[in-house]
């Protein structure tokens, strides 16, 4: 039920602006393009008219640059590392009807579940096994009898569960908007960040692929950050499903969100995912979607956000296959999921299989390989949930990130539970590739913080554990 209600309809989104931007935008020469590149490799981030500029590049030689731009930022800002998490489904029934969703009200063609307690801490344990130590916990808007209590329960279970020297450290979210009551309780729970994807910020298009159930109603999913932050949740993820509508319109009405949260809360989103639409069960628009984002604009849109929102963390899911993964984390990505299941159970009993899943997946590999991959490829695979654990969180977290300083804690971090992996979790092959990853980064750590990783690493060798700074 809702206590809050927002003033409706919210001006955070102005339409005729961002359209009266793109027709601009496209008038855009070499110089100019140049110039904003020029610009974000200051690391300051970008205005709506800049990333305008940037999204209407066709040329490859600048195509190239803005890429190489994008690179210099991520490499500034973020260094080689990539953290690690894996979603948690804990049950598929809802009662909305979102287009492109196998888990629609009116899907006959699924197989419903919710998991009971029980049953979330089976799956907790098998992650926990596979080396995971942070989960995010996603739901379809229906909870069993005790309403969202249910969520509250799913999360605690989640952190006493435990299994040999392992244990979950971070659980972030992504469930339906809550009230501001309700967000104090989320935040009671310990959560990391609240997730949640507008999906499309173009009104009419969200009226026509949201026809029944809560999600209708735009203004209410719209102040949703607004809601979780007068809560005090402060690490907020916001997002797009890539493929409703014009992907140039969305990037420029994000970043009126983006804006509108700075001046209210002094603190833009703590990550933002990228979300294409993948084919699921018993959805004809999934199949082809109306506006689909091809591999090329994927890997622009990628590129823009990091020189946009530099301190911004970029997710990439499991939605997207190997190749396309890889190719965007020295673009910008800096957490990604791996060894992914979209349906509740799908880690132990396998829930159903597909019948029960949200989404096809596009990268089917399971931890291990995904952390050879990532370290093979020289970028180190972090499990680190320091920052939050020890309140650097929201604006504070900021206030670190933007001089650069929130290296000194990343980096040793980073190596320190990716070593903790490697000892714990590790099949042969993975671990002599990050054992050379690791070696590799502390020879080539600079002063203190090279000492501060060497010894967070030998005490992880010996016997410690769940070490950071
Ligand atoms: N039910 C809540 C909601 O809709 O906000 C939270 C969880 S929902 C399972 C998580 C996200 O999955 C949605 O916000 C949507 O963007 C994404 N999603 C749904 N169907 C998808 C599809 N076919 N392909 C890719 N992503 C999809
Ligand atoms: Fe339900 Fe979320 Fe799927 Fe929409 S996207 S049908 S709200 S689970």
């Amino acid at each position: 039920m809702k206590t809050t209600l927002p003033q409706r309809p919210t001006t955070i989104i102005n339409e005729a602006e961002i359209n009266a931007i793109l027709a601009r935008a496209r008038r855009s020469d070499a110089a100019r393009i140049r110039e904003v590149l020029a610009m974000a490799r200051e690391m300051n981030g970008l205005d709506a008219e800049e990333v305008a500029v940037l999204m209407e590049i066709q040329d490859k030689v600048l195509l190239d640059e803005m890429f190489a731009a994008a690179r210099f930022v991520k490499d500034q800002i973020y260094g080689n590392r990539l953290v690690l998490f894996a979603p948690l489904y804990i049950g598929n029934l809802c009662k909305n009807e979102c287009s492109y969703c196998a888990f629609r009200l009116g899907n006959t063609e699924l197989k419903r579940r919710t998991l009971t307690q029980e049953e979330i801490a089976a799956e907790v344990k098998i992650l926990i096994d596979q080396g995971h130590k942070r989960l995010l916990l996603v739901s379809g808007e229906e909870y069993p009898k005790e309403g969202f209590n249910y969520v509250l329960k799913a999360i605690e279970t989640i952190y006493r569960t435990k299994s040999g020297r392992g244990e979950i450290r971070r659980v972030n979210v992504n469930i339906a908007p809550l009230t501001v009551d309700q967000f104090k309780q989320l935040k009671g729970a310990g959560i990391g960040t609240y997730q949640l994807f507008q999906e499309t910020y173009h009104r009419e298009t969200y009226a026509k692929n949201h026809t029944a159930g809560a999600k209708k109603d735009f203004d209410w999913r719209l102040t949703v950050m607004d809601r979780a932050m007068e809560a005090g949740i402060d690490d907020v993820g916001i997002g797009v499903l890539l493929g409703l509508y014009d992907w140039k319109f969305e990037m420029l009405a994000m970043q009126q969100h983006i804006h509108h949260m700075e001046e209210r809360f002094g603190v833009g989103p703590h990550t933002i995912s990228v979300p294409r639409i993948e084919p699921a069960i018993g959805s004809t628009l999934a199949e082809r979607p109306p506006h689909a984002v091809s591999d090329g604009d994927f890997m622009k849109i990628v590129a823009i956000l990091r020189l946009a929102v530099p301190y911004t963390g970029i997710i990439m899911s499991t939605r997207e296959n190997a190749e396309t993964r890889r190719a965007t984390f020295e673009l910008g990505v800096s957490q990604i999921s791996a060894g992914s299941r979209s349906n509740p159970g799908g880690y132990g009993d396998h829930g159903d299989g597909h019948d029960a899943e949200q989404f096809q997946l596009g990268d089917h590999r399971s931890l291990d390989e995904v952390v050879r991959d990532v370290a093979s490829l020289g970028y180190t695979p972090s499990f680190c949930t320091a920052c939050y654990r020890l309140g650097r969180t929201g604006a504070d977290f900021m206030d670190l990130a933007k001089p650069g300083l929130i290296k000194a804690h990343c980096s040793p971090n980073a190596l320190s539970s990716c070593m903790e992996y490697l000892m714990d979790y590790a099949t042969p092959g993975t671990k002599q590739a990050g054992e050379e990853l690791v070696n590799r980064e502390l020879a080539a750590m600079p002063g203190d913080i090279g000492k501060t990783a060497c010894d967070l690493v030998s005490r992880v060798r010996k016997t410690e554990r769940d070490v950071f700074v």
